[in-house]
């Protein structure tokens, strides 16, 4: 099918336009979509009717532009994520179609098309996402604001938590933390019930590691590793060559891409796991699917695992004093906190990749916040729930730097002016973003009618 696209000469004249009004700068169309400005209903390139039911959060990190949206295209309502790009290529040129990141877009926003009109969108799934050509001529003269706009709209429930006390504020968010706590103890003891507890924990270290991106290949690595029976039989360079080979990083491409320091460090790596490679070796489609290109480059995921493989390599040291004691002391997880920010690699405490130059200085492998995560997402869920620590202690672990969503969260439900005391007050420790993480999950997240339908601030007025 082929679509009407504008005629040359006004192609020509709409260039001219944007470059004279510096409107083809994507960030502020990205604004303009963001605010609603460009409006809600439009038709698709493929002739359907496409409604934004939900614009979704502005995404400040890797990966498509809006986040958790919601889109009716002919009266099926779609939840997903939206992309911009001015041009239409856009999508292949920045790699999205091949990015599994971008695999939950459900809309693909552009300004032009191909001269000859046609376009395909397509995941990396080979699904292929619905389009929304923008007529540019739909922003008007307006002022330039897009950098004061907050990725995150203020939501319906904003109105009642602003009447709320400080300490009404904190037994609601005390109370989500404790919800989201019990469920967290709950998935790894069912883990440990089907494996044992070490290995659940060690699934779930793994996973903490992986933090957002990497969460799931981190965790089905770990799953190929039973810390009992393989791991515990062999020292620290072989479990790290275990990690390495079967995430797949020990294969060819790798080593012949490298400097030749690297090389060194991978040789060594290989002169163990050639021997384990026929039991422990998967193949490509089995291989964890690693997200190498979100986040920042100390999170690469090749950093993550040699934080789990240093890990693993002392996972006894690190774990028979939590397991073995009934009752631990009060401030016990500092310790713990010592031990994992003292964590060094010679190669990997100096490299973002494999493929990066050695920086001058030294880089922590384990950084304060994945400490925290290690702690409050894994240990202590599974030590409160063997009466071994106590909620109490568990208050205590300050709260961690703000990531996507706790500050989506944060602007939602309290909007930008987050230099309230009362909010910071009851937003500073670890288990306060637990629970207000789990507000976000449990209501925004599931929410796709922009705020309208949620039952929140209504459950807040009736217990108020
Ligand atoms: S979806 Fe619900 S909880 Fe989230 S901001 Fe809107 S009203 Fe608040």
């Amino acid at each position: 099918m082929v679509f009407p696209v504008l005629p040359r000469s006004q192609v020509a004249e709409r260039d001219r336009w944007e470059e004279s009004s510096g409107r083809s700068d994507e960030l502020a169309w990205q604004a303009r979509w963001f605010s609603g400005e460009l409006g809600r209903q439009f038709t698709s390139t493929d002739g359907r009717s496409v409604e934004i039911v939900q614009f979704g959060h502005w995404n400040r990190g890797a990966g498509p532009d809006f986040t958790e949206a919601a889109v009716r295209i002919d009266g099926t309502l779609m939840t997903g994520d939206i992309e911009m790009d001015l041009e239409a290529t856009g999508w292949e040129s920045h790699g999205h179609s091949t990015n599994p990141s971008f695999g939950g877009v459900v809309l693909h926003v552009h300004l032009h098309r191909p001269a000859d009109g046609t376009w395909f969108t397509r995941t990396a799934d080979h699904r292929q996402v619905t389009q929304v050509e923008l007529d540019p001529s739909l922003a008007d003269g307006r002022p330039p604001w897009w950098g004061r706009l907050p990725e995150a709209r203020l939501g319906r429930c904003a109105a009642p938590l602003r009447d709320f006390s400080t300490e009404r504020l904190n037994t609601l968010l005390s109370s989500a933390a404790q919800y989201r706590l019990q469920r967290k103890a709950e998935r790894w003891g069912a883990l440990a019930r089907s494996h044992s507890t070490s290995q659940a924990l060690f699934c779930g270290c793994a996973e903490a590691l992986g933090y957002r991106h990497n969460k799931l290949p981190m965790f089905s690595l770990a799953q190929r590793l039973p810390v009992d029976t393989v791991l515990s039989r062999h020292p620290a360079p072989i479990i790290e060559a275990l990690c390495f080979g079967i995430a797949g990083y020990l294969e060819a491409e790798h080593f012949d891409r490298s400097k030749a320091e690297t090389r060194g460090y991978l040789k060594d790596l290989w002169d163990h796991w050639w021997k384990f490679r026929i039991v422990h070796e998967l193949t490509e489609g089995r291989r964890p699917p690693w997200n190498p290109g979100a986040g920042r480059p100390a999170n690469h995921p090749q950093r993550r695992l040699a934080a789990l493989a240093l890990l693993a390599g002392q996972w006894r040291g690190f774990m028979n004093p939590l397991m073995t004691q009934t009752s631990l002391g009060k401030g016990w997880w500092r310790e713990f906190q010592r031990q994992c920010a003292g964590l060094e690699h010679p190669f990997w405490s100096y490299h973002y990749t494999l493929r990066s130059a050695p920086t001058r200085k030294s880089m922590a492998l384990l950084g304060s916040d994945r400490i925290l995560d290690l702690l409050g997402n894994v240990l202590f869920p599974h030590l409160i729930q063997e009466g071994a620590t106590t909620w109490e202690s568990y208050t205590d672990l300050p709260g961690t730097t703000e990531s996507g969503s706790l500050r989506r969260a944060l602007l939602r439900l309290f909007g930008p002016d987050l230099a309230a005391n009362k909010i910071r007050s009851t937003t500073g420790k670890y288990y306060q973003q637990q629970g207000l993480l789990q507000v976000f999950q449990d209501f925004c997240l599931r929410d796709h009618s922009e705020c309208e339908e949620c039952p929140f601030p209504e459950q807040l007025r009736q217990w108020s």
